[in-house]
């Protein structure tokens, strides 16, 4: 690529450590500035407003899609949902910035065809079982719940050739800085 995206989308099955992945570079490279979603999911203890999420109600959700507000959005895991406001992403390209969106697939395909411009990075795990261990780990589902979501990552993987590049979730600081260096950035810059 002859120039540096400056959005890009980081997306990738279920509980491949997408969400820690990105917890890292919020902590190590405030150069990313990151895209916060709205969503109708409740906040999590610890979680801030405007800062994790914009933590609205179902209503609000509707008046900004009917307002066409948003980037893309998607109801994950059929609950609740999400999506990236086209103004908080239009004015961090304004201002140069480098945006970094951590959404589903079914946002990256939104994004795909809205904006053109913007990296597409698959996050891989080093392999399917190392993703079913994953999951067990977790221990937060039952078992019917992990088939469930096995099943999902079983798919999304296929979607993997969709993407401009695939970084393996194989050791987070490694993940991280190949990530950085996508994006157009200079890892060593690590505060
Ligand atoms: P969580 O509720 O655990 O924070 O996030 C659940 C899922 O929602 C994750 O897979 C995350 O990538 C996805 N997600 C977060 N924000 C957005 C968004 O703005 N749009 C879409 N499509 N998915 C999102």
């Amino acid at each position: 690529m002859s120039e540096a995206p400056q959005a890009t989308v980081l997306a990738g099955p279920t509980s491949v450590g997408k969400s820690t992945l990105s917890k890292h570079i919020r902590t190590h490279y405030p150069q990313v500035h990151f895209s916060v979603s709205a969503t109708t999911r409740p906040p999590r203890a610890g979680e801030v407003d405007g800062e994790d999420y914009r933590f609205i109600s179902p209503a609000e959700f509707d008046e900004l899609i009917a307002a066409d507000s948003f980037l893309e959005w998607a109801t994950v895991h059929g609950r609740h949902r999400y999506g990236t406001l086209q103004s908080t992403v239009e004015q961090a390209v304004a201002a140069g910035k480098r945006v970094l969106l951590e959404i589903d697939l079914q946002g990256a395909r939104q994004v795909r065809s809205r904006l053109p411009g913007a990296h597409f990075v698959f996050l891989a795990p080093p392999s399917f079982d190392d993703l079913v261990s994953r999951l067990a780990g977790r221990g937060t589902e039952d078992e019917e719940e992990r088939q469930r979501r096995l099943e999902t990552a079983r798919i999304e993987l296929a979607a993997e050739s969709e993407f401009d590049v695939t970084i393996v979730n194989d050791d987070i600081d490694r993940a991280a800085r190949e990530l950085i260096s996508r994006m157009g950035l200079d890892p060593e810059i690590d505060v």
